[in-house]
């Protein structure tokens, strides 16, 4: 059966890399019916924080990336990892060093050796564990190790280039390797998927996974995320963070399948999929090796093709938050009823759901501001035009946009200004904004006494 892990070190945000690597072992796992585990890799207490676990949960929650197991905290697993570290000791895999890093330079700086990392001095002294000592695994000095991995293909590593690499600090505290290999063992995690940074530490596991008397699991290690200038995305440069992007109108769904085409594609190439169809046709060996870019405005196209594909009542639900986080938003049944009829022209206008918003709030809020240099140039000039327009308004028995649209059709034919042009000064009166939704249907939900005394107001500005 397939295990796989997905495996964060809660430094931070949830990162749309950290995303694509859970959603890649989510799919590996769900094709087969295999499992996924949550393992919260947290053993850096200083760098790590609990908010930042309560983060990547909800936001793989989110995302829909859902765990079978976990999450289990490697923190809690550190007795394990030194029983398994000691395990090797006796094996004589392993042996304590008391070496400090100067000496070790000095060292290597009196040699002639050209590698700097660890000399291997303290193999053969038998030393005792003491306050300062460490323990180091014991590369074997000749052959090499070979890593599988199902992206990459096969790399193979001369173990006189490993260094003997400490495995429990002075103080007992596993290091990264040990600890990511014990776990993945009493895991039983067939196939680890994670980022190309954590294939130079693979020979290192590989080599534990041998000592341990099991076989390594197959490796995939997927390419990095780069911006525009194709620098890695960075967490303080570039915005990256899940969290972020569901803030802003993201839909989960689009997300995913954004974030599932960056390195991988279809067979026949196609771009929008469901996460079941997308789930069907993932294989790890279509994962390509060269960085992919990982491009926002691309993903909010996706967004918004997933937003008009909406129904006008899911629409409507998914919006409300956005809606009920402004100052003007009312709420109410009637409310409700208007954004429900407001619903299909906002969905086609927006490629985030928190754009909405603004265009909007014509319609609910009990006020409109207009920007003073747009009243003077679009609306101060044509007071008597914006009068005209109040007074047809008034006379309307029905304030539907079929009958406002032929009321402004008819005065377009009779004043000769052409209907786009007519609609500019009303528009600004009306709503504070040059563009925006469909003026008729705007009109109609915004309501007859609310469209006039905004046409009336601007007129009575326009003279003083
Ligand atoms: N904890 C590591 C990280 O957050 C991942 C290790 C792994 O997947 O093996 O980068």
């Amino acid at each position: 059966m397939i295990r796989v892990r997905f495996a964060p070190s809660p430094t931070g945000y949830f990162h749309v890399g950290g995303a694509r690597t859970a959603l890649y072992n989510w799919m590996l796992a769900k094709q087969s019916g295999g499992k996924f585990v949550l393992r919260i890799e947290d053993t850096d207490a200083e760098r790590n924080k609990e908010e930042w676990v309560d983060g990547i949960c909800n936001a793989m929650s989110w995302l829909g990336i859902t765990w079978d197991e976990g999450p289990i905290r490697q923190s809690s697993r550190t007795k394990r990892h030194i029983e398994m570290a000691l395990s090797l000791l006796e094996k004589g895999d392993a042996y304590y060093c008391d070496c400090r890093r100067e000496d070790v330079e000095e060292r290597n700086k009196a040699s002639e050796r050209t590698k700097q990392g660890y000399d291997g001095y303290c193999r053969d002294r038998k030393l005792e564990k003491s306050p300062t000592t460490v323990l180091r695994y014991k590369v074997p000095a000749d052959g090499s190790t070979t890593v599988h991995d199902l992206v990459r293909g096969e790399v193979v590593v001369a173990n006189e280039n490993i260094d003997d690499f400490v495995l429990l600090k002075a103080n007992e505290s596993p290091l990264f390797v040990l600890a990511n290999v014990v776990d993945d063992i009493d895991m039983e995690i067939s196939h680890v998927l994670r980022a190309e940074e954590h294939l130079p530490n693979t020979p290192k596991a590989v080599l534990l996974f041998n000592s341990f008397g099991k076989e390594a699991p197959l490796f995939a290690h997927v390419p990095v995320l780069v911006n525009e200038k194709r620098q890695k995305l960075s967490k303080r440069r570039d915005r990256v963070a899940v969290e972020d992007f569901k803030d802003k109108g993201f839909l989960p769904e689009a997300m995913i399948n954004y974030l599932a085409l960056l390195g991988w594609s279809p067979k026949d190439n196609r771009e929008f999929m469901t996460l079941d169809e997308m789930t069907a046709e993932f294989a790890i060996e279509d994962v390509g090796h060269s960085p992919s870019f990982f491009d926002e405005k691309k993903m909010e196209h996706f967004n918004g093709v997933y937003i008009r594909a909406l129904s006008d009542s899911d629409f409507v639900g998914l919006l409300l938050p956005f809606l009920e986080k402004t100052t003007w938003w009312q709420g109410g049944d009637g409310n409700t009823a208007k954004l429900l009829a407001l619903a299909p022209i906002t969905k086609e206008r927006v490629s985030l759901l928190g754009q909405a918003t603004d265009l909007l709030l014509p319609v609910f809020a009990p006020e409109i501001t207009i920007d003073e240099a747009l009243f003077e140039k679009e609306v101060a000039p044509h007071a008597s035009l914006i009068s005209q327009v109040a007074t047809l308004c008034a006379n309307l028995d029905q304030f539907d946009a079929p009958s406002i649209e032929a009321m402004l059709r008819d005065l377009s034919a009779t004043s000769e200004i052409p209907l786009r042009k007519l609609q500019s000064p009303i528009r600004v009166a009306t709503t504070g904004a040059k563009a925006g939704l469909p003026l008729f249907e705007l009109w109609e939900q915004t309501g007859k006494a609310t469209v006039i005394d905004r046409l009336l107001a601007s007129v009575q500005d326009a003279s003083k």
